[in-house]
């Protein structure tokens, strides 16, 4: 089953979407951290996503799209991925459907993750003191969320058109975030 975990930053969608890939038993595919990864090993896309990552932009779609189609030839993915953090623009949806297709699957299920804007801010301010993130500074964070409500958030329309659009509270503590989202994906398997 191929899931997508959709939110803002700061929503928690890394770590409920990591929790719930390894529930369900496939594999856990976030591209902030594939991107860190390469920034990491130096790698020419790691340099040239760094860029724009650290300036709270967003690293061009087709770089993504690549590192993404080679993760999922792996064969753990053959049966289903859980994307976090990915499409983040309507090309990378179209990318992404393209090359799902040519497999013959689809996306079966969009999770938007809501939290409202105050808890977005504070979390975000927490988890910046606690990883030491790059780009967790106040004005990254602000450009991020800039960067979602433009360029991201018309996804939400595009896959509620599909009717693959499921919205789940992210207010509370993990663990009730994290039954919430179990019970969605039960739903969906069943429906
Ligand atoms: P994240 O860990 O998901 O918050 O991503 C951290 C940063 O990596 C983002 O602010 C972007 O600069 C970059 N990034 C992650 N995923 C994508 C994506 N799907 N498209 C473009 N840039 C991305």
């Amino acid at each position: 089953m191929f899931i997508i975990m959709f939110g803002p930053p700061g929503a928690g969608k890394g770590t409920q979407a990591r929790r719930l890939g390894r529930h369900l038993g496939v594999p856990h595919l976030s591209t902030g951290e594939m991107l860190r990864a390469a920034k990491l090993q130096g790698t020419p896309e790691g340099i040239l996503a760094a860029q724009y990552m650290d300036e709270g932009q967003l690293a061009p779609d087709q770089l993504v799209v690549d590192i993404v189609a080679t993760r999922m030839q792996q064969p753990d993915c053959a049966a289903g991925a859980l994307f976090d953090g990915f499409p983040r623009t309507l090309e990378q949806a179209r990318l992404l459907d393209e090359q799902l297709q040519h497999e013959g699957l689809q996306i079966r299920l969009v999770i938007e993750l809501r939290v409202n804007f105050d808890e977005l801010e504070h979390r975000m301010l927490h988890r910046a003191k606690r990883e030491g993130r790059a780009d967790d500074t106040p004005a990254t964070i602000r450009r991020r969320m800039e960067v979602f409500r433009l360029q991201t958030a018309p996804l939400l329309d595009f896959y509620r058109t599909r009717g693959v659009l499921e919205s789940v509270d992210g207010m509370g503590s993990p663990d009730d975030v994290f039954q919430r989202l179990v019970e969605t994906v039960e739903r969906c398997r069943q429906g």
